[in-house]
């Protein structure tokens, strides 16, 4: 946990929640074990989306697709969301779920790894998620740039890796060790981009949120 947890508890004491369906795919999720977006990191998206209004929504990494349903109940009507998800068993629970939700001629699921789907898409999208592994944030950003339209946002969730990436390399496990440097040549990326301006927001897990800059000189 990044934040103090009672100011957490508090925050989302006031989370107002969702539709029944959402709340209840969410429950299920959590039952499962599946790693969805945290509660407070919740609203944040609903605000980006609110106030960014965007047509066409790329999301990495849809798990159940909690999230794009989530996404999904606070964008505009006219938006569609494609969703890329790799793992076999999560595929048809995110199918079903948007099925169960109404939602399955809005999102549409690509199936792969999004390294080969990213580059096969043409976009542009005035929204970008990303919220796979976070590993592999920095190989996916190329594309994410080509995609993402002038003055589209993107946020990336769990960037703040539990808090481990302001620890030393050496403080970190082994395991999270290449994680920890890709993770902050990714902020170091995000923040120091010409195209981008990035915030980093210790909300939840840590989300950065990027507005692609039109060709301006800064
Ligand atoms: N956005 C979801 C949670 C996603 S969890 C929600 O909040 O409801 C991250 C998901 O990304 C996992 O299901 C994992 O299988 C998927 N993933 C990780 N790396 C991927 C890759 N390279 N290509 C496609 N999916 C990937
Ligand atoms: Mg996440």
């Amino acid at each position: 946990m990044i934040v103090n947890e009672r100011i957490t508890s508090y925050i989302n004491s006031l989370d107002s929640g969702n539709s029944d369906i959402v709340n209840k795919i969410r429950l299920e999720a959590i039952a499962q074990n599946v790693p969805i977006i945290r509660q407070e990191s919740e609203n944040f998206l609903k605000v980006m989306l609110r106030l960014s209004k965007p047509k066409h929504i790329l999301e990495v990494g849809t798990a159940v697709g909690y999230s794009a349903l989530l996404m999904s109940e606070n964008m505009p009507e006219d938006c569609t969301i494609t969703t890329i998800e790799k793992y076999e068993k999560r595929i048809p629970q995110a199918k079903e779920n948007f099925k169960r939700a109404g939602k399955d001629k809005v999102i549409t699921l690509l199936e792969g790894d999004a390294l080969d789907i990213l580059k096969s898409l043409e976009g542009p999208y005035e929204f970008i998620f990303m919220d796979a592994a976070k590993g592999q944030y920095m190989t996916f950003f190329e594309d994410a740039l080509r995609l993402l339209a002038p003055d589209g946002v993107m946020v990336s969730d769990n960037v703040l890796q539990d808090g481990d990436v302001i620890e030393s390399r050496f403080a970190v496990t082994r395991r999270n060790r290449t994680i920890h440097s890709r993770m902050r040549e990714y902020l170091y990326t995000l923040t120091h981009h010409d195209e981008l301006q990035t915030a980093i927001l210790p909300i939840g897990d840590g989300m950065a949120v990027s507005v692609r800059r039109k060709n301006e000189t800064s």
